[in-house]
């Protein structure tokens, strides 16, 4: 799926077969999970062109997840942002997901490395969920604490909360975990940020607990351009029980229709709600020059 024999990967300033690339078995990365990475998806736009979505925005925060992991990334976001357009081109490749990701040499200690390594590589990649909307399920793993961690970068080491809470849904029968925050209230799911909307208001989580998705951002914008009041506060999953609808938000997730959570469906259809109003929107933007 993600790679055969033709596939070009980009490694430290190189392009190289994908089949041809090869990692250490002692690096540090691997045996710690302090590697740092991005997941940002490319479309094909309407005139025919390719658009990386956001793409400074992306490596921005790679850099900034790297400066949080004491990683050096000694690159631009312009060379960045260029290396991943060779990437696409390279591999005949629009409607796109690319995945960089910076991880750190052989070393059996804590303490950072001096070399850090690049690696990006980009898949075909359709729809994340459903359109049937996703079944909610508040997780018994709440999100990593602030305080025990950097919340805001894009650590894999993290991603360990998002295996666990997701799996577990899955088993109970549920698509997706709802995690809270060390206080009980809302944060976001496995891998994508939570909305929803009661009357007139859509509400999401402030930051603090949150990776304060990109895609939550044009969201933010979709909003304001709509004249939809949005609120970013505190909430409970008994708060979302009786919400007219609901969506998630993310580079996979796209905007995807949530139906229920814990069991409790929404009242309204999807298609009377601002999420699907906005869904609409979204996919008209990523594909606009
Ligand atoms: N939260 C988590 C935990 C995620 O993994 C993601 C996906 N990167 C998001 C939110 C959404 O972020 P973005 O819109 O930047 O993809």
């Amino acid at each position: 799926m993600y790679y055969d024999d033709d596939t070009i990967i980009f490694l430290n300033g190189k392009w190289i077969y994908a089949r041809e690339a090869k990692t250490g078995l002692y690096k540090q990365s691997f045996h710690y999970g302090n590697g740092v990475f991005e997941g940002i998806r490319a479309y094909a736009t309407h005139e025919g062109h390719c658009k990386i979505l956001k793409a400074r925005e992306h490596f921005e925060r790679l850099q900034y997840s790297a400066e949080q992991m004491y990683m050096d990334l000694p690159y631009s976001v312009d060379e960045m942002v260029q290396w991943a357009y060779a990437l696409l081109a390279k591999n005949n490749l629009q409607d796109a997901y690319i995945r960089p990701l910076v991880f750190t040499e052989e070393n059996m200690g804590l303490q950072p490395e001096n070399k850090t390594n690049l690696f990006m590589c980009a898949w075909n990649w359709g729809q994340y969920f459903s359109d049937l909307g996703v079944n909610l399920v508040t997780s018994e793993f709440t999100r990593p604490d602030p305080r025990s961690c950097r919340v805001e970068a894009k650590v894999t080491g993290h991603y360990t909360n998002s295996i666990l809470a997701l799996n577990a849904a899955k088993k109970q029968g549920y698509d997706e975990a709802l995690l809270l925050d060390q206080e009980g209230f809302v944060a976001e799911a496995s891998g994508a940020n939570f909305f929803f909307q009661k009357g007139d208001v859509i509400f999401t989580a402030p930051r603090g607990n949150i990776l304060p998705g990109i895609t939550r951002s044009i969201v933010f914008d979709l909003c304001r351009e709509n004249g939809y009041t949005l609120r970013e506060t505190r909430f409970k999953p008994e708060d979302v029980y009786d919400a007219d609808g609901a969506f998630l938000t993310g580079t996979a997730a796209e905007i995807s229709a949530v139906s229920s959570l814990d069991g409790i469906a929404f009242k309204r259809l999807w298609k009377d709600t601002f999420g699907y109003r906005l869904q609409q929107q979204f996919m008209h933007y990523v594909r606009a020059a």
